[in-house]
């Protein structure tokens, strides 16, 4: 996976808002667009108004940078969403919001997006039993999402559950809390996904 180089908070800066890349510190008074809500750089408090192409680069980049996804995988999703009957943007959205690493963050396995894709990817994650250790994997209504046993009861883990508990689960998502594990319920809708709280 390509990493970002330097501190993730300046995607926030750019795009203006929260995109809760770094977990727990998302959610307290360091959090960089809490102390410095500008763009970053030399020229950064300056206002530039946006037109025709610079807004919908800045709306791909938002929803490219919450997701964590590349270039190339997001136009993959892009030309997959196109190809179905429906609005292109919506199924784009949907889609994005059912990989696999999205909902292990959804259902507060892990704090991050990052963490979550992380998960997925050394093998922790079992979807109705069996691994998967793809993070782009597509999840479909009925499936069961757990842990590895083993990390079910590990710090990180219920420290990051609890979180997500208080912030509340969305709800195409049934969470069973006592055994930590989440049913999708049905597929996501348009204003369930890139919800400004998470
Ligand atoms: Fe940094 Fe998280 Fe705040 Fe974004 S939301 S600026 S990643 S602390």
């Amino acid at each position: 996976m390509a990493k970002t180089r330097g501190s993730v908070c300046r995607l926030c800066r750019r795009e203006g808002l929260k995109l809760f890349l770094k977990g727990t510190r998302c959610y307290t008074e360091k959090c960089a667009i809490e102390r410095r809500n500008f763009a970053p750089g030399q020229h950064g408090k300056r206002r530039v108004k946006l037109q025709g192409y610079g807004v919908q680069l800045r709306e791909k980049q938002k929803v490219k940078r919450l997701y964590r996804v590349l270039e190339k995988q997001f136009r993959r999703a892009f030309q997959e969403a196109s190809r179905k009957k429906g609005v292109t943007g919506e199924l784009l959205l949907v889609n994005l919001e059912r990989r696999l690493d999205n909902v292990v963050y959804r259902l507060g396995f892990a704090s991050s997006r990052a963490q979550a894709r992380q998960l997925v990817a050394h093998g922790h994650v079992r979807v109705g039993g069996r691994r998967v250790d793809v993070p782009s994997y597509l999840v479909r209504p009925g499936q069961v999402i757990t842990l590895r046993p083993k990390l079910e009861k590990h710090d990180a883990v219920l420290a990051s559950f609890e979180q997500a508990r208080a912030r509340g689960f969305p709800q195409w998502l049934a969470v069973d809390a006592a055994q930590i594990k989440g049913t999708v319920a049905s597929l996501p809708r348009r204003e369930e996904c890139r919800s400004r709280n998470s």
